[in-house]
């Protein structure tokens, strides 16, 4: 642990596809000090734009089977025919050292990590409208049309899952969004359980 005293807290974002979870993770990840981002390994193809380890870890499918037989993965799962999975290592080291950190992980990985980390903080994020979300996705011109479809019919499933998340940001404008993810990232690093050692030092001053 560090100066914090404390374990970091896993901040698990979930949201369909087009919600504006990428986009509000990086914006929160550049306002807010210490916090880490767990990087996790994809066999899908490396999109326009996306950065090798900032992004994700680009394996090959053979690699990624090779990582889930070596337990090397906390979670994983496979998301719109592609592997997806979350570092055991990355995010446990981070952890241990008082490291907030945020996971992007879908629906059925977030409901894994739950099992985890039950204190573990989980938010959702929607796009206001299907109609929205559809337009997001087709503007961004990174998928063609069958991925489109497979997303949109994966969103409707993933709306679904709201309920075992504990905050809910309904991302109609982006800096409401960007300032509700901050304000429940500061929020929870106020919480008095988690202040509760700072206080002893305090008063051992
Ligand atoms: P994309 O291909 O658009 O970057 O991500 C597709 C989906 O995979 C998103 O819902 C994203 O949250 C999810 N995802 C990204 N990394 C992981 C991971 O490590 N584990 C799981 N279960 N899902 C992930």
């Amino acid at each position: 642990m560090n100066h914090y005293s404390r374990w970091g807290i896993p901040f698990v974002i979930s949201a369909p596809s087009g919600a504006g979870k990428t986009s509000i993770c990086k914006e929160v990840r550049s306002i807010i000090p210490n916090l880490a981002y767990s990087v996790s390994y994809t066999t899908r193809p490396i999109r326009k734009g996306e950065k090798e380890s900032e992004d994700y870890f680009f394996v090959s499918p053979e690699v990624f089977e090779d990582m889930i037989n070596e337990g090397r993965f906390l979670e994983w799962a496979q998301v719109h025919g592609h592997y997806y999975g979350t570092s055991k290592d990355i995010v446990l080291d981070k952890i241990k050292h008082g490291l907030d950190c945020l996971l992007d992980i879908d629906t059925c990985g977030a409901k894994n990590l739950k099992k985890i980390f039950p204190d573990g903080i989980f938010v959702f994020i929607v796009a206001p409208s299907f109609h929205e979300l559809k337009s997001r996705l087709s503007k961004r011109q990174t998928e063609d049309y069958e991925q489109i479809r497979i997303r949109t019919e994966k969103a409707f499933a993933e709306i679904q899952a709201f309920e075992e998340y504990q905050y809910l940001i309904i991302n109609r404008d982006f800096s409401q969004a960007v300032e509700e993810l901050k304000s429940i990232i500061i929020a929870e690093r106020c919480k008095t359980l988690r202040r509760r050692p700072l206080i002893r030092e305090i008063l051992r001053s």
